[in-house]
């Protein structure tokens, strides 16, 4: 039998031949792509040469090429196209998967000769980017035990079992109580205030459970518009203390004694790979380096702000005594008060702006906006095969009028599609035998389709998410690299948000704004005081936003950098991590860690922070951009050469220098947040 996935793609660019492919196509092709890419691994351990970077560190590199392909096809479409059965073929394939990369972390004479080359790295006359690679090489063999010998060898890949039975124990806890509650309404009095969409999504939710009336659950698109616009204090009340309170209540679904253990865990297996706690393992290839850094960074960024966070809070308490309300600003007050302040002094709502905002018009919007500061064109193009008759492909040229990337655009909701937006890619870019790979990236999102009388139109949202994809693939298409784990997307996990929260800054400029922002109907411009109050109600109660999430990081770095194990209370941590952020009377019966699922279930534990980090980023670097005209072709290039093109070829502190000519300061992010 022929099978696609296996032979040489002979499509346009080498796209994966989607026409051609069949669900019962993968497994014969996995297995295949692993005898080969083990077979490659082989011939490196084996080599009888003593190593070198070639031929251990950029030939490691180079393994697993069609593996490789075939995983991206079958996990892109696991997530934009799937079916019960694709679903089923992935569980199945994915320990297979897992046991291969495995089974090359554990290699040892695979290891011994990246080891080798890591300890004489300074003799051997490494560019940065070989550097990057094989200090990554070698730190995923670290970090997958490869430097351990028996017993603890034994040990560790018990605790890594361990901890990922225990994360997925925590998540499950978390989604059933998540599950358990609902809150049932039916008299019509205590709907006042919501929404008539809420009020019938929770409707119809009644009636999947076959009861009368209307139900809300603790799922965000329930949960929060209830705590919005209910006006009924008391279900409100009810409504954020389940919610807070989630996986605590001492039954057989509390997750304090998982969070014990699982912190426990983390710090056994960093001080086994020698390391002073998890916190310091973690943050080893991140930007921010090591736990002090970002614990000066916490701190800059708490002191800055705390003042706007107290204004806030005495905003929203004041708004809300001289609209009746008497005593405290409590909880479940908050997100109620706040949103009828920011009606009230903005007036702006998303009905009043879609129709400015049509996906083909926004579409070219951006790709104009990347043709005015890098030089980019983009064309249409209708022979490369897609998955589904909505994708459309474009190729991406660069001012020499050579292909860059290849760009899929899979804009709209489908039974099969996961929920939000994201970037992928089905090939990332790469240098062979003096060839650069174009990159095959691909944007997924859940925009509403054009109906019959109306284009499709998104929210404002909706714009700053498309903007928010298309930086992240403005990462992986421009990408310039020699090594595919350096390229693109492949950078540390706290400056990976860099390209892609940068170009959310133009959402907000009025120039760009100006130029694409029509009535879809009229074609009326969007009008000024319009944008101005988008601009505005940006900075509404952000004081308060920062001065929360510095609290989840509080708490988070507090966990991870734990130096000895813990066997205290979950809670009583909790309140000393969360005292200094803290606007409410603290509950002996809400708990945030026992649901943190970030932390505990996730891959944020020790990585909190990096939301701010990441916003402070690029806050400063659109701060360039304005300081010498949004549309300044000497910083754009300069952006491009040493950020988007860089991928992960160099530190991203130094990375970050060349284009901006000094370190970020949190000034830009504290102005632009009107923290200042
Ligand atoms: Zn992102």
């Amino acid at each position: 039998m022929v099978n696609p996935l296996l032979e040489s793609w002979a499509t346009p660019h080498e796209t994966p031949p989607f026409h051609l492919i069949e669900i019962n196509h993968y497994k014969p092709a996995i297995d295949e792509a692993i005898k080969i890419a083990a077979e490659e691994i082989t011939r490196i351990s084996e080599n009888p040469e003593p190593p070198t970077f070639e031929n251990s560190v950029a030939a490691l590199d180079n393994c697993g090429e069609k593996l490789g392909q075939i995983t991206a096809v079958l996990f892109n479409l696991n997530s934009a196209e799937t079916s019960k059965e694709l679903m089923a073929e992935t569980q199945d394939l994915s320990p297979v998967l897992t046991r291969f990369s495995n089974d090359i972390t554990l290699n040892e004479k695979l290891f011994s000769r990246i080891k080798v080359l890591f300890e004489s790295k300074d003799k051997l006359g490494l560019s940065s980017e070989q550097e990057m690679l094989l200090v990554k090489k070698y730190r995923s063999f670290i970090l997958g035990g490869a430097g351990l010998n028996g017993n603890d060898r034994i040990r560790f890949r018990e605790i890594s079992e361990e901890l990922s039975k225990l994360t997925l124990k925590f998540e499950e806890n978390v989604l059933d109580e998540t599950n358990a509650f609902e809150l049932h309404i039916t008299e019509n009095k205590d709907l006042a205030g919501l929404p008539e969409d809420i009020i019938e999504t929770a409707a119809a939710e009644a009636g999947k459970r076959s009861k009368d009336g209307w139900v809300f659950t603790l799922h965000f698109p329930s949960y929060i518009p209830f705590m919005q616009y209910s006006e009924n204090r008391e279900l409100r009340e009810k409504m954020l203390k389940a919610y807070s309170s989630k996986a605590f209540h001492n039954d057989i679904r509390d997750n304090r004694s998982l969070v014990i253990s699982i912190v426990n865990l983390r710090l056994e297996m960093a001080k086994m790979l020698g390391f002073k706690n998890y916190a310091e393992m973690t943050l080893g290839d991140r930007m921010a380096e090591e736990p002090s850094k970002v614990a000066t960074f916490l701190e800059e960024l708490f002191t800055a702000s705390r003042n706007a966070a107290l204004r806030d809070h005495m905003n929203i308490a004041d708004f809300a005594s001289e609209n009746g309300h008497d005593g405290k600003i409590e909880r479940w007050d908050w997100a109620y008060f706040s949103e009828k302040l920011k009606k009230a002094r903005y007036h702006i709502d998303d009905e009043i702006l879609k129709p400015y905002f049509s996906l083909d018009n926004v579409r070219e919007a951006i790709f104009g906006l990347t043709s005015r500061l890098f030089g980019l064109e983009f064309k249409v193009s209708d022979d490369i095969p897609v998955y589904h008759t909505e994708v459309s492909t474009w190729e991406v040229y660069n001012e020499e009028g050579s292909l860059t990337a290849l760009l899929y655009l899979d804009l709209h909701p489908r039974k099969g599609k996961s929920g939000g937006a994201w970037m992928t890619s089905f090939r990332e870019q790469k240098i062979r035998d003096d060839r650069r790979i174009i990159p095959l990236i691909s944007i997924v999102s859940n925009f509403a389709r054009p109906s019959g009388t109306k284009p499709s139109l998104l929210t404002f949202n909706e714009l700053i998410t498309f903007l928010h994809e298309f930086g992240h693939s403005l990462h992986g298409m421009l990408s310039q690299c020699t090594y595919e784990s350096l390229s693109g997307t492949n950078v540390a996990r706290d400056f990976v948000e860099l390209p892609s929260q940068f170009m959310e800054n133009w959402a907000f400029e009025k120039e760009w704004l100006d130029s694409f922002a029509v009535h879809y109907k009229t074609g009326e411009k969007i009008p000024f005081e319009m944008i101005q109050k988008i601009k505005d109600a940006s900075a509404f109660n952000e004081g308060y936003a920062c001065n929360r999430q510095l609290g989840f990081a509080f708490l988070d770095m507090a966990w991870h950098t734990i130096t000895e194990p813990f066997d205290g209370e979950v809670n009583d941590f909790e309140e000393s991590a969360l005292s200094r952020t803290e606007l409410f009377p603290w509950s002996e019966t809400l708990n945030m860690s026992c649901s943190f699922t970030h932390l505990f279930g996730g891959g944020y534990a020790a990585g909190y922070y990096g939301y701010k980090w990441a916003e402070v980023l690029d806050a400063d670097a659109f701060q360039f951009f304005r300081e010498s005209g949004i549309f300044n072709r000497e910083v754009a290039d300069s952006y491009r050469k040493n950020i988007l093109e860089a991928g992960g070829s160099d530190k991203p502190m130094n990375l970050y220098m060349k284009f901006r000519g000094k370190e970020p300061s949190i000034d830009a992010f504290l102005k632009r947040s009107g923290l200042k």
